[in-house]
């Protein structure tokens, strides 16, 4: 039952392909730090691959085709994308799911004050983080600030060579005999993670003189007045590219490869589809799986469901029977991140079902906490096609729990998209140090997730 290493089976032109694929990776985590980023880089692959916007396929008058390549955005923040296929919609998709949110630590919406002659932004954390593990490091600033009149200011701060940093201080050990003992979830509070912005007195300013160099700087650089940051979304990231990791250049350390490997991933099957696929295929790219798929860019809402409908009306079935049989009827893999077995932490996990770096793209038949608790729980059936398909396209595959009986847990998207009654199982990338700020994988894992999902589109169909 033990699955075999990846690498074992590669031959030179194998190692080219997995290293092209690792470069173009290495750059899209890069460049996508944000929700908001990753979305535009996704729109962007899709446009250069002939996608077209919902939004011009319905202007346009004609109706849809088979080979038609169509995406939709939902504001801002979620990306669809859909490659019409062969047979008729009814008879359901092929879908790959994804999130491009990652942890992070956000800006509040009155953040600034001057503290020690320091200008300080506060902030509230989003996602599960260990909050230790974000202080003490070069923070990169990336997001956005609405003016009332709509003007949209985007805002990257410290990723380029000449940018400054930004950070959160911690103390120095020489003072921390009290905070050493505490418990790790209470070393650093929610309240303590504030990002130090500048240190200099702006000249002729009597009252707060570094809050007002602060303000001073944005005036200046982004024509932004304090009252802005009420329609800001300002996220403090980890500053700095994604680099090769291990002397043998085997891994990528990053921040966000939860889940934006598996976005990628994705992105590129979709790329790799024949023209004229055999069941319609689609990738969802959606916002705020980490704080419970809510809000109106998460997977709970309905923007999935009405673009569907909206192609399906331009395929002359705008019945509501036909929206309902094409859900029902779709098979899905639900693509995110699983914990990889770390030998550090060996008690965390459960060897035999357990993910191992390199051993290839990982299936989760069931997820969730305690008991399965708000888990999906994929059939026994839709595995058994899923192994075929794997097996016939020479896919490196492993299966795993996401660690320990009763250790804790976790949830994808998987259970919402089960809710139409469609074939669901999770898939999705080993990562060592989820959620920390740089991330950990094989490249042999995404490129064998390129693989698996590149074969799920192109292959699965309904239970004979
Ligand atoms: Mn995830
Ligand atoms: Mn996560």
């Amino acid at each position: 039952m033990e699955r075999p290493n990846a690498w074992k089976q590669y031959d030179e032109n194998a190692v080219r392909a997995l290293e092209e694929a690792a470069k173009g990776y290495k750059d899209y985590i890069t460049r996508g730090k944000t929700e908001r980023e990753c979305a535009a880089l996704g729109v962007e692959m899709a446009r250069a691959a002939g996608y077209r916007s919902l939004e011009e396929v319905i202007a346009g008058g004609k109706g849809v085709q088979c080979g038609d390549k169509i995406y939709q955005v939902q504001m801002n923040k979620a990306v669809m994308l859909f490659h019409m296929g062969k047979r008729p919609l009814e008879e359901g998709m092929n879908i790959v799911g994804a999130h491009i949110d990652s942890p992070r630590i956000d800006l509040k919406q009155n953040p600034f004050y001057e503290d020690a002659d320091i200008a300080y932004g506060d902030t509230h954390y989003y996602g599960g983080i260990k909050k230790y593990q974000w202080v003490a490091r070069a923070l990169a600033i990336h997001g956005v600030a609405v003016k009332k009149d709509g003007a949209k200011v985007n805002i990257v701060v410290g990723e380029d060579e000449s940018d400054p940093v930004v950070g959160i201080s911690d103390l120095l050990i020489h003072l921390s005999q009290e905070q050493m003992v505490k418990k790790a979830s209470e070393v650093i509070g929610g309240e303590d993670l504030d990002v130090m912005l500048c240190g200099r007195p702006l000249k002729g300013e009597e009252k707060e003189p570094v809050k007002a160099m602060l303000l001073s700087l944005m005036k200046d650089k982004y024509g932004l007045e304090e009252e802005d940051m009420l329609s800001a979304e300002l996220e403090l990231v980890p500053a700095g590219p994604a680099r090769d990791y291990g002397l043998d250049r085997s891994m990528i350390l990053g921040y966000g490869h939860d889940d934006r490997v598996c976005a990628y991933a994705e992105l590129r099957a979709m790329m790799n589809l024949p023209q004229a696929p055999e069941y319609t295929c689609c990738c969802l790219l959606a916002d705020k799986e980490e704080i419970g798929s809510v809000g109106a860019t998460g997977m709970q809402a309905m923007y999935f469901e009405n673009a569907v409908a909206e192609i399906l009306n331009k395929c002359g079935k705008g019945e509501n029977i036909y929206l309902r049989r094409c859900l029902a009827n779709s098979r899905m893999l639900s693509c995110d991140v699983s914990a990889g077995f770390d030998p550090l932490f060996a008690s965390a996990f459960e060897k035999k079902n357990a993910a191992f770096l390199g051993r290839g793209v990982c299936y989760n038949k069931f997820t969730g906490s305690r008991g399965k608790s708000g888990s999906n729980d994929a059939n026994a059936e839709f595995l058994g096609r899923i192994r075929k398909v794997m097996d016939d396209n020479k896919v490196c595959w492993q299966t795993a729990e996401l660690g320990r009986v009763d250790l804790g847990g976790g949830g994808t998207i998987a259970y919402i998209c089960a809710l139409y009654g469609m074939e669901v199982v999770d898939s999705g990338v080993p990562v060592l140090s989820m959620h920390a700020p740089q991330e950990i994988i094989s490249k042999a894992d995404l490129y064998e997730a390129i693989k698996a999902y590149t074969a799920f589109l192109t292959d699965m169909g309904p239970a004979k």
